[in-house]
C-alpha cells in the first residue's frame, strides 16, 4: 500500500504486513505510524483522516486523551498531570517537582515562587496546544515522537 510520509510529503510504499508498525521515511528519517487497513480503500495522503482511527484502536485510545489532556492542562498544568496522562512522566515529574518545591520553600525565600508560576504558564500553554492541534498532528507529536515539551 501506498501511505504519505507525513513530514517530507513522500510517497512511500510500505508492505501491508508493516501496518500498525512505527517506521523511519528513508527519505527524511522522520518517524511516522503506519495506520492498519480495514478494506476501506484509502484516499491517498490522508492516512490521518478521520477513517483511520477507527482500524486503529491505539490511535483512537491516544487521540480521545486530546480533550482530557487539554482540560487537564489548564486547570491543573503547574502539576504535570496532563503529561502523566500522556505517558510523559519524565516531563510530568519535572513539573510536578518544581511546583511542589516551589510551594513548600516559598514560605522561607522569596525566589521559588518563579518555578510554580513558569509551570502554570507552561501548563495553560500546552493545554492551549493541546485542544489547538488536530487529532492527527496530536497523535503524530505525543504518541509517536514523544514530544515531552509544547
Ligand atoms: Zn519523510
Amino acid at each position: 500500500m501506498e501511505i504519505e510520509c507525513p513530514h517530507c510529503k513522500t510517497v512511500l510504499s510500505v508492505d501491508g504486513s508493516q501496518a500498525g508498525l512505527v517506521l523511519d521515511c528513508p527519505r527524511c528519517t522522520g518517524r511516522f505510524h503506519v495506520p492498519v487497513p480495514m478494506g476501506k480503500p484509502r484516499v491517498p495522503g490522508t492516512f490521518f483522516g478521520p477513517d483511520s482511527y477507527e482500524s486503529d484502536p491505539q490511535v483512537g485510545e491516544f487521540v480521545e486523551k486530546k480533550f482530557s489532556a487539554g482540560i487537564c492542562a489548564l486547570l491543573f498544568g503547574m502539576f504535570g498531570l496532563h503529561k502523566f496522562l500522556l505517558g510523559l512522566h519524565n516531563a510530568g515529574l519535572i513539573m510536578l517537582a518544581v511546583s511542589l518545591s516551589g510551594v513548600v520553600l516559598t514560605p522561607c525565600l522569596l525566589v521559588p515562587i518563579f518555578g510554580p508560576f513558569i509551570m502554570w504558564t507552561i501548563g495553560l500553554i500546552e493545554g492551549i496546544i493541546y485542544l489547538s492541534k488536530s487529532e492527527d498532528q496530536f497523535y503524530q507529536d505525543y504518541a509517536i515522537q514523544r514530544r515531552q515539551w509544547f
